[in-house]
């Protein structure tokens, strides 16, 4: 058995309840590791470290900051075979997503708000003549890192990076689901020369460790990636503190399909988008719309498509879609399933557990699933399944696929596939998401704004955004002295 520890003040103590939660293997279904169950002691312990850390690391200048950032991300690119391989393990996700987008992403998103802080400058207000304003962002000071279990290192550094870069000590809380490779981080960072205490990681459940974090005095600042559900619970903690707030919640997001697309592209990507890392991103296209005159057509090939995905242990280099993150999210996704049938929906293909023979008998496999004949307003069509399942709607014309597309709570991401240049940009303004790609998608700058309207979110992430997130504008006014 493994034993994962927490990361506070540059050392790696158990829980102080010295009490543990058990990891397992999803692929498999066998624990291999615990992880500590902390609460809000070890929180305040690490709070701690942090402000003893802060005066410090904040006075350094971006560029030595900037520097060991990069530094980390070397190691990150180092490690690829280790993180990758721990990644796939503590996830279900095949082998070489984990190596080929997690990890590289991962030390990219280092290298981002590496080099981004090095151009991060301020504005100045000329009152001409009689005054000049000047405005710093300063490092607001803790900032609190709650990160979800389907891309674990990736998201956790997409938001302990430009925390880091700024000048603030983090509080970081993986998800207990997938704390392996924040715990491997947590070594790289302390090799790397990173100070004690301008990193700390607690890991156990959200409910003491997320929520403790949440309610600590000395955190002014949240950046929460998770279920809309637990966003709301966070807000409803951190709102009355007039805590910061950035939280990147879940989805149903539109993928919107127009008879004149390039089809062939068309189809390829959509199959990405609605079965990678076995449907758990928040950006995979759920709902797919499509156009009257091809939904048969595409209907047809797309079942076939996606019947020729291969299902199985994530360390094959054949395999497609790996093992859901747990046996209790499987269960749901399959409830999930259950209900549309009861709606009434047609299973085109999948629809069940996918049993693998060998070492792999116990895992968490779901057959990738295609639903037809729902109306977009029932649960199904309207509620985050977040698995390997998609329903087909038609649609008639590109004013009755928005109002289908805006028809949900959510508004994450969309995408819309057509040749025609007018059509494209129209419906992209009246899309309600904070992302709309199209004829592509999950293309990524990590200079644009991340995130979602309605309730996929509050705030954005990425690029300036982000830094702005975790620094406090201050204005300084200096009157010319003989101005009057
Ligand atoms: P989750 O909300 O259950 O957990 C996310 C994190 O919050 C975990 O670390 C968890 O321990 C913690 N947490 C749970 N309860 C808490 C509480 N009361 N206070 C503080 N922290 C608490 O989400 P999940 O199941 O890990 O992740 C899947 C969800 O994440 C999906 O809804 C998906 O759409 C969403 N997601 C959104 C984005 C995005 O960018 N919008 C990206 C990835 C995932």
């Amino acid at each position: 058995m493994y034993d994962i520890r927490n990361y506070i003040a540059g050392e790696f103590p158990e829980a102080i309840s010295g009490m543990h939660i058990s990891n397992v293997e999803p692929a498999t279904g066998v624990a291999y590791s615990t992880l500590p169950d902390s609460d809000e002691r070890d929180v305040a312990a690490a709070v701690q470290a942090a402000l003893a850390a802060f005066p410090a690391w904040s006075s350094q200048t971006p560029s030595d900051r900037s520097q060991l950032l990069f530094r980390i991300a070397d190691l990150l690119d180092e490690r690829i075979e280790e993180l990758a391989a721990a990644e796939s393990k503590d996830t279900g996700k095949p082998l070489s997503l984990a190596r080929t987008v997690d990890i590289p992403r991962a030390a990219s998103n280092l290298r981002f708000f590496a080099a981004a802080v090095m151009h991060f400058g301020s504005e100045s207000h000329d009152m001409q003549g009689a005054a000049i304003n000047y405005t710093v962002r300063q490092p607001v000071g803790i900032v609190g890192c709650i990160s979800p279990w389907n891309l674990p290192l990736y998201l956790f550094t997409w938001k302990i990076a430009p925390a880091l870069a700024a000048g603030n000590c983090v509080i970081g809380k993986p998800s207990e689901v997938t704390p392996m490779t924040a715990h491997l981080l947590a070594g790289i960072c302390k090799e790397a020369g990173l100070p004690p205490g301008v990193l700390n990681i607690v890991h156990g459940l959200g409910s003491k460790v997320g929520q403790a974090i949440c309610e600590h005095p000395d955190v002014p600042a949240l950046t929460f990636t998770g279920s809309t559900e637990t966003g709301r619970q966070i807000s409803r903690i951190a709102s009355p503190l007039f805590k910061k707030l950035s939280l990147e919640m879940g989805g149903k997001n539109p993928n919107i399909v127009f008879a004149d697309c390039n089809y062939e592209e068309m189809l390829q990507t959509s199959i990405r988008s609605s079965f990678s890392n076995q449907g758990q991103i928040c950006l995979c296209g759920s709902r797919i719309l499509v156009q009257k005159p091809i939904y048969d057509k595409f209907r047809k090939d797309f079942v076939q498509r996606t019947q020729a995905l291969k299902v199985g242990d994530p360390l094959s280099e054949q395999v497609h879609i790996g093992s859901l993150v747990s046996h209790a999210h499987m269960e749901k996704v399959l409830a999930c399933i259950e209900r549309a049938r009861d709606e009434g929906g047609a299973i085109l293909c999948g629809g069940h557990r996918v049993k693998i023979a060998g070492r792999c008998r116990n895992g968490c496999f779901v057959a990738p699933t295609v639903i037809d004949g729902l109306p977009p307003d029932c649960r199904t069509n309207q509620e985050e399944i977040f698995g390997p399942v998609v329903t087909l709607i038609p649609f008639n014309d590109s004013e009755e696929a928005t109002k289908i597309a805006n028809g949900t709570a959510y508004g994450l991401s969309a995408t819309i596939w057509t040749e025609n240049l007018s059509r494209a940009h129209r419906v992209a303004g009246e899309l309600q998401a904070g992302i709309v790609w199209v004829n592509c998608w999950m293309l990524r700058d990590l200079r644009t704004p991340f995130g979602g309207m309605k309730d996929s979110g509050l705030g954005r992430e990425g690029g300036h955004e982000a830094l702005n997130f975790v620094t406090e504008p201050k204005n300084v006014c200096v009157r010319y002295r003989d101005a009057g």
